[in-house]
């Protein structure tokens, strides 16, 4: 089986549009990091902001038995953190689920080479790939710049 980390904020879930907008309403910077630090995730962690089905398309992905899948996301605060978490035990009862400060690279939690990483942001696949990973870049447009692309989480089921 193949590692397989999966991103959660513009992969799972459709969270940047929401942090931006409340951003722009706050009236302070997207790139404010003190802002997403008191943010309360909760508010937007919902079912509604599920992109492209990937809460089903992970289940598949575990009953495929190809991978050995875990979540790997960036927190800005120990609270996100939590509410993260509590929002996937709802679907995944036995998930490893990574949290990673904001600050460290994901390459610095997990050893990288040759798992699999599915982000949207592309300085973290690059970063990945530095590492010895293998990146793959969720888009909802298929625009994979440079990488491997995936618009639905259980196409990586045929890929590999
Ligand atoms: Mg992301």
């Amino acid at each position: 089986m193949k590692e397989l980390y999966i991103d959660f904020d513009g992969v799972i879930l459709d969270t940047i549009p929401h942090l931006y907008q409340a951003a722009d309403e706050a009236g302070v910077e997207r790139s404010d990091e003190k802002f997403y630090e008191t943010f309360d995730f909760k508010t937007i962690l919902k079912d509604e902001n599920i992109l492209n089905d990937s809460i089903n398309c992970i289940q598949k992905i575990i009953e495929s038995k190809k991978f050995n899948v875990s979540i790997l996301t960036h927190i800005n605060s120990l609270q996100e953190g939590i509410d993260k978490v509590e929002y996937l035990r709802r679907f995944f009862k036995d998930i490893t689920i990574i949290l990673v400060p904001k600050k460290i690279s994901k390459t610095k939690m997990i050893h990288t080479r040759g798992s699999i990483l599915i982000d949207d942001y592309a300085h973290n696949l690059r970063e990945w790939e530095s590492e010895g990973g293998i990146s793959v870049r969720f888009s909802q447009k298929r625009n994979g710049k440079g990488f491997l692309v995936v618009n639905k989480l259980d196409q990586i089921i045929e890929m590999f």
